[in-house]
């Protein structure tokens, strides 16, 4: 095992890590930094939580200029995700000065501009970052990093063509960094299509099971809920996070926990973007206690101290198993994630399960104290599709 100093990082970025406390690197780190700091391109597999936004950081603010123009661009699926890297890129270069700005969707366009101008480094969605392109408010000349994070994630939310797009306008001569939780299908196509010679850097998973204990409940469908109040009262817990897979639902069950004297807000993709930056404010400085959230709004989102994972819904897609419970026991601390099964959950658990590879137990049903719903959603005849 290395330490911090031993992987070439120059002294104004070992001085903040210092700072923030970080003893010796975690294992994508030891690996990555030293080969990101060279020049190299990285394909590197790796969960959330892992340390990767220093992985790819340390590189970047090392080989960074002041005033030299946009020299690195991070490409993120989700806005919270460009907010936090680019919060966390700021902290590390603040010896250096670096100016670092995010651009994503849901804020105006306008106030972009001038931040584009004077940028050093670039945290962006695909598609706002393709719009200022397509405005010419974007100079991408300069640009000798980039990195996509969560590539399979961007994948999957059809970022592809914007991504591609995207390639085009920068140099040819560049480094590129790639970062997925998952290697196949498309980002297969994407590596080899776009990675120059990559070195692999694989990690063992960051899910320690002796941290995080998984388990379900199986109750009849119409005690699921107060269950889960049962459950919010009882356990001891800090930060917790309940997982619905629609916007209704998320609505629906945050609305009749704060009914029922439990501190929740929903969080999903129905809000404006000022909304959802001040909820998580919010759950990052404990103000309310439990979250309610789509996979969309959660994802690669990094809060410290979440203590327990609820899923109400059991999500469509195996891997958002993996990525909800990515959300705990993280940095060494323990956590739970507990899901709530009644009989039409079973067959979507049961995919769950097989597809992870993974055994959860099922937990014996405590006494369940009926809960009253003080909050009714209205019909929504037309609802044509279901959001997250
Ligand atoms: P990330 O995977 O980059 O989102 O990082 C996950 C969390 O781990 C963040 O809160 C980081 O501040 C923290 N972290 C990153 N690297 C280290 C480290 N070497 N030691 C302790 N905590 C770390």
């Amino acid at each position: 095992m290395k330490t911090f100093e031993q992987l070439n990082i120059e002294k104004s970025i070992l001085d903040v890590i210092k700072e923030e406390g970080f003893d010796k690197p975690t294992e994508i780190q030891e690996k990555t930094i030293p080969l990101a700091i060279e020049g190299r391109d990285i394909l590197a597999g790796s969960a959330t939580g892992s340390g990767k936004t220093l992985a790819f950081g340390a590189g970047i603010i090392q080989n960074t200029q002041k005033g030299g123009g946009i020299q690195a661009l991070i490409l993120t699926p989700t806005r919270e995700l460009a907010q936090q890297v680019k919060d966390s890129l700021k902290k590390f270069s603040k010896n250096k000065k670096l100016i670092i700005t995010s651009v994503y969707g849901g804020m105006p366009i306008r106030g972009q501009f001038k931040r584009l101008e004077e940028a050093d480094i670039v945290v962006g969605t695909p598609g706002r970052i393709l719009d200022h392109i397509n405005r010419r408010t974007i100079r991408l000349k300069e640009v000798r990093t980039l990195v996509l994070d969560e590539a399979d994630r961007m994948l999957d939310m059809g970022f592809i063509d914007d991504v591609e797009k995207i390639m085009k306008n920068l140099p040819k001569d560049k480094q590129t960094l790639l970062f997925s939780a998952t290697i196949h299908g498309m980002v297969a196509h994407m590596i080899e299509k776009f990675l120059n010679n990559p070195v692999k850097i694989e990690v063992e998973s960051n899910v320690d099971p002796a941290k995080l204990k998984q388990g379900y409940y199986d109750v009849q469908d119409n005690l699921k809920y107060s269950l889960l109040v049962n459950l919010l009262k009882k356990e001891e817990s800090g930060l917790v996070m309940v997982f619905c897979n629609t916007r209704h639902n998320t609505d629906f069950i945050a609305n009749n926990l704060s009914g029922n004297g439990i501190d929740a807000e929903a969080i999903h993709g129905g809000f404006t973007q000022k909304k959802r930056n001040r909820i998580l404010e919010k759950f990052h400085t404990q103000k309310v206690l439990t979250l309610v959230c789509t996979d969309v709004a959660a994802r690669g989102l990094d809060i410290q101290d979440v203590s327990h994972i609820y899923n109400y819904d059991v999500p469509t897609d195996p891997k958002d198993y993996i990525h909800r419970i990515g959300r705990t026991a993280r940095a060494g601390k323990k956590g739970e994630a507990i899901t709530i099964l009644s009989s039409r959950d079973h067959d979507n658990f049961r995919r769950v399960a097989q597809a992870n590879q993974i055994s959860i137990p099922k937990l014996d049903t405590p006494q369940i104290d009926r809960v009253n719903l003080t909050w009714k959603a209205k019909p929504t005849k037309f609802r044509k599709k279901r959001r997250r």
